[in-house]
């Protein structure tokens, strides 16, 4: 079964290729050349990694262009005094313009420190780090702690802030820690690499209800809820595939769902043509 497992998913990985990276927020850190701008995009677009890809992809566009399409730049000088009002208009979902901009008023904190946000996240690693999991974790209350003891400006009210740094610890499948790790550690022609330092064998796939249901569909876990516990099951059966690299058919599984080409119920029009027809137990 393995064998025939990877068969079929090498299929769908060379079906889903760089050409659709424009139905991902990932297109917005490519618009971008310098590492150093690119770790920022991908941290505050997955932040946002909530809702319809097309709804991130505008409030992405929209955090960039507050940040001067120059993210680095603007995260070093930033105040926020001067930035609030300038951001005023920004409101995704639950988030706030005052949440990300306490995010990346952090973050200047931390880069002021060490340079590269790669730097910092591979600080936080140890050996005995089960997954990247627990080195976000660490990461993540490192965020909050700089944020209380830095941010004067007036606190947002509500649950923004903290919906925009999810922590593997609190038992959630994490989809938008993992993503950002996944786009900052893996490499290939979609994935960036950039966070080389942190070992790609020890990522989690990001679970959402795409991943769910498909990796579902093909027995990759008999779980139907979007926790923790659901992604390390999906992640450990396709550790079996390569342990080296677990997370690397995410990008093209995920494709199946954004693209609607995977029915809810079987629809031989659609499932006809999936390049995974024959391991779907569906
Ligand atoms: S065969 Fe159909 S239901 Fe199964 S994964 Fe493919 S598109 Fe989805």
């Amino acid at each position: 079964m393995t064998s025939e497992l990877r068969i079929q998913l090498d299929k769908l990985y060379a079906t889903f290729d760089h050409s659709f990276i424009y139905s991902d927020p990932i297109q917005l850190v490519k618009r971008f050349d310098d590492s150093q701008d690119q770790e920022i995009v991908a941290l505050v677009v997955t932040s946002l990694a909530f809702g319809q890809v097309q709804q991130i992809i505008k409030a992405g566009e929209l955090a960039i262009e507050l940040m001067n399409h120059s993210p680095r730049r603007f995260v070093d000088t930033m105040e926020p005094e001067v930035e609030i009002k300038k951001w005023r208009g920004f409101y995704y979902r639950m988030i706030k313009h005052t949440d990300l901009l306490r995010l990346l008023y952090a973050l200047k904190k931390i880069l002021n420190q060490v340079g590269s946000i790669g730097n910092w996240v591979s600080s936080q690693y140890q050996q005995e780090d089960a997954h990247l999991g627990v080195t976000w974790a660490k990461c993540v209350d490192e965020i909050r702690k700089i944020d209380l003891e830095n941010w004067k400006w007036k606190r947002s009210k509500g649950i923004g802030f903290n919906h925009l740094l999810p922590n593997p610890i609190k038992k959630s499948a994490c989809k938008r820690a993992n993503l950002l790790l996944r786009w900052m550690v893996r490499k290939d022609q979609i994935d960036l690499g950039l966070w080389d330092k942190l070992p790609a064998s020890k990522l989690i796939i990001p679970v959402d209800t795409h991943i769910q249901r498909i990796a579902y569909n093909i027995g990759l876990t008999n779980r139907t809820d979007l926790s923790w516990k659901t992604a390390i099951e999906i992640t450990d059966k396709l550790r079996q595939l390569d342990p080296n690299d677990p997370v690397k058919y995410d990008f093209a599984l995920c494709r199946l769902g954004i693209l609607n080409m995977c029915p809810k119920k079987r629809d031989m029009n659609k499932c006809n043509s999936c390049p995974i027809f024959d391991i779907c137990r569906l």
